[in-house]
């Protein structure tokens, strides 16, 4: 065993070193893989750097994940009775499947915090976090035979449940993600609300002068380093490695605290001065889920790969990947998932498809996010469109102001046509965030167990695409109850190598999952999160079989050089487009495509597009 050089004091905190659970990162995968662990009767720890949840980004979420809070809440009720589950601030039960949904409260603009403190109902406010998804919309707005055409499909209202079913868990990811969303919901607000009953747990126990069933470092990460600021060999030499294995294979693990500081406009992170190291010792059982891009899980050799899609077109499998920007606008979206496809020609005549999605919430005129595909010939090149003369320097003010200029051009052009709202109101409605480009590349590692006693889960693990709102729910609902099955295989009597293994395995199993259902986000035109039966009927009224792809796939005639992930640091440095919040609801959708409306220059032009039959002033403007 080779234990680091540590030049700083080693602390065991009674009670908590050796835990039953380790959650190394404490987004949605992990907090529902602890709540499913403490209510499996395990102590648990939990580790996370970033201190209370930020991820700014709605949610739509479908109906499996309110089941699963509702089973944790009865396996609560069974493991330790009335008095040993928190409550809130007004004194009721803290329960989480209510708190999330309840047929009997309102949904809004709801923050957690003011629903648990009880607050909202100290104000007559009978309040709940997700909002329910009325209207399910998807736009098919491809032209077909050269000529603009509009199919609209709008999917019937779904019956939210009345209360959880506690038999439904445990359902293949496939399976979850081929239905609807039911929910939408505010990241930061669902992980918030399972934070704070983490949270509760953990004071109740403490409180009582327990050994607490939860213990949450919220300043903390896996020792890694003397710190940041250490470079080159010097740091190599005095690198200290919190996770420590041992000779059977399982992996013990130190943790540091730390002090997060902006420092030319990155995030830092060192180890705060003068605070010990913490041994959490050997966890019966680890889970890794640290987003997207872990170093800790690259510590621990894990590897991910890219995700190759083959078309039967010929070319063989390329990596699915898409570039797409993303934006939050204060308009009134209300309890809305709106979907479109859209045909777009580069200067050839080249058709390529690109996708929107618009996300709301139930009775909040705030929550308006939105998001826009932008096709491979897209070079957003101040020079190419004229806007800045040849040879202007790519970090000059002027460069980077017209970039942004034509990112936020484009991205507004595509809101309008999704949300139906003249371009121009758009123009004046408050934007706490973006238009920010990101790349989405499809990955996913070989195989999810990295130590005798861990795995790695959630993003960490694989990614799909995001469209398919399925990213959460894999974490979340898939991956995080293969940990309740894990206990039970274990309180069977399986062994625990043998039920690593299974845990492993079906970790892969559901990003497999949401894999499959992402692929034809990549290529074909229908949207998995309206389910295969819906699916079905839209093809029967579009008339395009959900087979066919565009002439052109993504990835294939690539421009922008550069992958940019969404770096989840944005969400803490937000910039602010003052404006408007735009109240009324956005309009009901027109019969008629956009290119086809009486003024639109595309239309009137698209007769004159020549023998191609393509629009030539949309060629023109996708410069
Ligand atoms: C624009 C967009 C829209 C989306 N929409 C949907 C949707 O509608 N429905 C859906 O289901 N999914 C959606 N997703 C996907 C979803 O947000 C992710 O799949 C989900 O957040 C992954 O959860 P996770 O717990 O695996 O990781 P994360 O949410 O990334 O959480 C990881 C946690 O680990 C912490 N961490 C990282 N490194 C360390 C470290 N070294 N030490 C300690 N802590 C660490 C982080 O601070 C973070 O709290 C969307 C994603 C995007 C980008």
């Amino acid at each position: 065993m080779r234990l680091p050089k540590y030049r700083t004091e080693v602390v065991r905190e009674e009670g908590i070193a050796d835990p039953d659970f380790l959650a190394l990162g404490l987004g949605g995968t992990n907090m529902m893989a602890m709540l499913w662990s403490v209510a499996m009767g395990r102590r648990c720890v939990g580790v996370e750097m970033r201190g209370d949840p930020g991820l700014g980004v709605h949610w739509n979420i479908r109906e499996d994940f309110y089941h699963h809070l509702g089973i944790i809440d009865d396996l609560m009720m069974r493991q330790y009775g009335e008095d040993g589950i928190p409550r809130r601030g007004d004194g009721r039960l803290f329960r989480l499947a209510e708190t999330f949904y309840s047929p009997k409260s309102e949904a809004g603009d709801i923050f957690a915090d003011e629903l648990i403190s009880g607050l909202a109902s100290s104000l007559g406010d009978e309040i709940h976090i997700s909002g329910t998804i009325y209207h399910a919309e998807f736009i098919d707005d491809r032209y077909r035979n050269g000529k603009p055409n509009r199919s609209i499909t709008v999917l019937d209202r779904p019956n939210p449940p009345m209360e959880p079913d506690l038999t439904r868990v445990g359902r293949p990811t496939i399976d979850v993600l081929d239905g609807p969303s039911m929910f939408q919901a505010g990241a930061i607000e669902v992980l918030t609300f399972l934070r704070r009953y983490l949270q509760a747990i953990e004071k109740m126990d403490m409180a009582a002068g327990r050994v607490p069933r939860v213990r949450l470092y919220t300043s903390h990460r896996v020792v890694s380093s003397v710190g940041d600021t250490n470079d080159g060999f010097l740091r190599w030499f005095q690198h200290e490695d919190g996770f420590v294995r041992h000779p059977d294979g399982r992996l013990q693990v130190l943790i540091e605290e730390i002090e997060e500081f902006d420092l030319d406009t990155r995030f830092r992170r060192v180890r705060r001065p003068g605070t010990p190291l913490i041994d959490l010792g050997v966890p019966k059982l680890f889970v890794l889920a640290q987003g997207y891009d872990s170093s800790d899980a690259d510590r621990l050799g894990f590897q991910q790969h890219d995700v190759e899609i083959d078309h039967h077109d010929g070319r063989g499998p390329v990596v699915a990947q898409a570039d797409y920007l993303a934006g939050f606008l204060e308009l009134h979206i209300g309890g809305r998932l709106r979907r479109r496809i859209a045909s777009e020609f580069d200067r050839k005549g080249n058709e390529y498809w690109v996708r929107q999605i618009a996300v709301g919430h139930e009775n909040d005129p705030e929550v308006g996010w939105l998001l826009v595909q932008v096709p491979d010939f897209k070079t957003f090149d101040p020079v190419l469109a004229g806007l800045v003369p040849e040879n202007t320097p790519r970090k000059s003010a002027e460069y980077v102001a017209a970039y942004k200029h034509m990112l936020r051009d484009f991205y507004l052009d595509q809101a309008a046509l999704i949300l139906e709202l003249p371009r121009e109101d758009l123009e004046t409605v408050q934007m706490p965030y973006g238009p920010k480009m990101f790349s989405l590349v499809e990955r996913m590692g070989t195989d999810a167990r990295v130590a005798a006693n861990g795995v790695v889960a959630g993003d960490t693990f694989g990614n799909g695409h995001f469209l398919t709102s399925g990213g959460a729910i894999t974490g979340m609902v898939g991956h995080a109850c293969r940990v309740y099955f894990y206990w039970k295989d274990i309180d069977a009597g399986k062994p625990e190598n043998d039920a690593v293994r299974t845990l492993a395995d079906a970790i892969e199993e559901d990003t497999l999952g949401w894999l499959h259902v992402s692929a034809q986000e990549f290529s074909q035109a229908l949207p998995i999160n309206f389910g295969q039966e819906r699916i079905a009927q839209i093809e029967a009224k579009s008339g395009v079989d959900s087979g066919a792809r565009a002439t052109t796939i993504d990835a294939t005639r690539r421009h922008r050089k550069s992958l940019l992930p969404l770096d989840p640091s944005d969400w803490r440095r937000l910039t602010i487009r003052a404006g408007r919040l735009h109240v009324p609801e956005i309009p009901a959708l027109q019969e008629t495509h956009p290119d086809e409306r009486a003024g639109s220059v595309v239309g009137a032009a698209s007769d004159m597009g020549g023998g191609d039959g393509m629009p030539g002033t949309k060629m023109a403007r996708n410069a």
